[in-house]
């Protein structure tokens, strides 16, 4: 059993405050699902919990399991067992998909046979209905932005975290792969039971990945949470919480 808690955080980029004050405590076999307009901080809220150096915390705490990991490098959470699959996961050309996912297991358990790495990542490239040529390409090089988003849930089955972020997995999506990610997720959810925060605009990735709790958040900060009823309400009304029905918790 896990926890990741958020406390009153504030995070700024490049001399702009983009969190503010934000909360959040999500805990193993938990679906959370945060929705909220462009530009809000739902990406900046994701890779500051990975710890990227590029956002500044100027104030408050983020916990795993009761320890303060402000300051804990990348690879340590990722150790812990935090994963983040991007929004738009980047190219890196001449790492192939297999050397990294070799190293990244490794950085994990050090006695990883190479059989059984190659055992499961065959497994999981064909569970995925992926082209098996790209466990020998570049990461993402030369991928759509549907394989980009599969390459994803591939890291997720081959890490096995226990804490996952999932920032927008549906966008470059196309119906099939959709349904195949979704139903992924919710293989893999049912089987380890990890603490999932979904960042997603459409319910059409709730349809698959059923959330126990919704959050909208605006700039900056979550400024309602329900339950899986305001996922309709947003597709009705956009993001404007006066129109938001009365089935919904204030946060704080
Ligand atoms: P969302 O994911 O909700 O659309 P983001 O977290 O990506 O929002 O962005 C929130 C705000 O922070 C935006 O105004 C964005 O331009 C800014 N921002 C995010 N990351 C950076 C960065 N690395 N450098 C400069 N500005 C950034
Ligand atoms: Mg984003």
């Amino acid at each position: 059993m896990h926890t990741l808690k958020i406390k009153d955080l504030t995070v700024s980029v490049e001399n702009k405050t983009i969190l503010k004050n934000f909360n959040l405590e999500i805990k193993s076999g938990e679906i959370h699902a945060i929705m909220g307009p462009n530009g809000t901080g739902k990406s900046t809220l994701s890779k500051v919990i990975m710890g990227d150096s590029n956002y500044k915390v100027e104030k408050g705490n983020i916990y795993f399991d009761d320890k303060e990991i402000n300051n804990m490098p990348t690879d340590e959470r990722a150790r812990l067992g935090l994963f983040l699959g991007y929004q738009m996961p980047p190219e890196i050309e001449g790492v192939s998909n297999a050397d990294f996912l070799r190293a990244a297991i490794h950085n994990k358990d050090e006695n990883f046979k190479l059989y059984d790495f190659i055992k499961k990542i065959n497994t999981n490239v064909e569970q995925l209905s992926m082209d098996k040529q790209m466990i020998h390409r570049g990461i993402n090089e030369g991928f759509s932005g549907g394989e980009r988003k599969k390459n994803e849930i591939l890291q997720m089955y081959m890490l096995e975290p226990n804490t996952i972020i999932l920032d927008e997995i549906d966008s470059g999506l196309d119906v099939d792969s959709l349904r195949v990610v979704g139903e992924n997720v919710m293989k893999y959810y049912e089987k380890e039971k990890p603490a999932i925060l979904l960042i997603t605009h459409y319910q059409r990735l709730l349809d698959y990945i059923k959330p126990d709790y919704v959050h909208i958040m605006k700039e900056g900060a979550i400024v309602k949470t329900g339950d899986k009823n305001l996922v309709s309400e947003i597709e009705k009304y956009g993001y404007d919480d006066k129109k938001l029905g009365t089935n919904v918790v204030e946060e704080n």
